[in-house]
């Protein structure tokens, strides 16, 4: 399930946390590949980006990525 979605569009792809919206639950855990998740607040709007480079603060949705 490796998408390019999951690489920075603008620099190292490899250090990209996922922004995780609304309470975390114990599934989320269960998610290595990630890496990183951080938590976006208890609500997501239809812009909200789902992934946020450490490297650069670039922030973007999969739907970016297409
Ligand atoms: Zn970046």
């Amino acid at each position: 399930m490796t998408k390019k979605y999951k690489e920075c569009p603008k620099c190292n792809p490899k250090n990209v946390a996922k922004i995780v919206y609304g309470y975390p639950s114990h599934e989320l855990y269960k998610e290595p590949e990630e890496g990183q998740v951080i938590l976006g607040g208890c609500c997501i709007m239809p812009d909200s980006p789902e992934y946020h480079c450490n490297e650069c603060d670039a922030e973007w949705r999969k739907e970016d990525m297409i």
